[in-house]
């Protein structure tokens, strides 16, 4: 297997095994750091954490131009217009199995943008990997859970701070989900969520195990 990771800035990535594409959070329209745009990106798949413009953002339009099935919580999916659409409604805990591999929604510590809706994220499986794309959230103790749920390779979590766990937070993140491999996400899209990735890097290498990996927008990285 190869599971490549393409970073579209902010907390959009591209996950692709070379058979299947799974989109995250496509929030490109208005991002000042996405490097793609919303009529070119591709995705058979597209999960949304929550319902706050900055991840829902181009769900509407890529789902409509693709026929991309969206996952979410009900209240979040409930925001889509869209006729005929391929819509997946879950909640938390819940594993959907897909063609390509598996992924469940689990816990995110953060407002919803929409009533009644809670966010969440998604430990995903796929080409041979544990993938958790930790959505906005702040640290929480249940995170050492998700690691004793599932061996995580790669755990994709916010740095921003203000919005979600800052550097310090993100690094006892990654202590608790025992993850391998962290890439920063969610920073530096606005000055408001400013941070270095290297700081990141050295706070988080020091405190946990994993080795911290920093994709620069439009960049890709091979999940080995
Ligand atoms: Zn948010």
């Amino acid at each position: 297997f190869m599971l490549m990771l393409t970073y579209y800035g902010h907390s959009c990535l591209l996950l692709d095994d070379g058979a299947h594409k799974v989109l995250t959070d496509p929030f490109l329209t208005g991002n000042p750091t996405a490097a793609i745009t919303a009529d070119a990106v591709a995705a058979d798949t597209i999960l949304l954490s929550h319902a706050h413009g900055d991840h829902f953002g181009d769900a509407q339009a890529i789902a409509e131009r693709t026929g991309a099935e969206v996952v979410g919580v009900p209240e979040v999916l409930g925001l889509l217009r869209l006729p005929g659409a391929k819509l997946h409604g879950m909640n938390l805990c819940g594993t959907l199995v897909l063609a390509f591999g598996s992924m469940r929604m689990v816990l995110a510590r953060h407002s919803s943008g929409v009533a009644g809706g809670c966010a969440c994220g998604y430990i995903i499986r796929m080409g041979g990997k544990t993938v958790y794309f930790a959505g906005d959230t702040a640290i929480f103790s249940d995170m050492r859970f998700l690691g004793e749920r599932d061996a995580i390779d790669y755990a994709l979590l916010p740095i921003g701070d203000n919005y979600t766990m800052g550097p310090e937070d993100a690094a006892l993140a990654a202590k608790w989900l025992g993850a391998k491999h962290v890439i920063p996400i969610h920073y530096n899209t606005w000055p408001v969520i400013a941070q270095d990735p290297e700081e990141f890097k050295k706070l988080c290498e020091a405190a946990s195990d994993a080795k911290v990996s920093i994709v620069q927008p439009g960049a890709s990285l091979e999940l080995a």
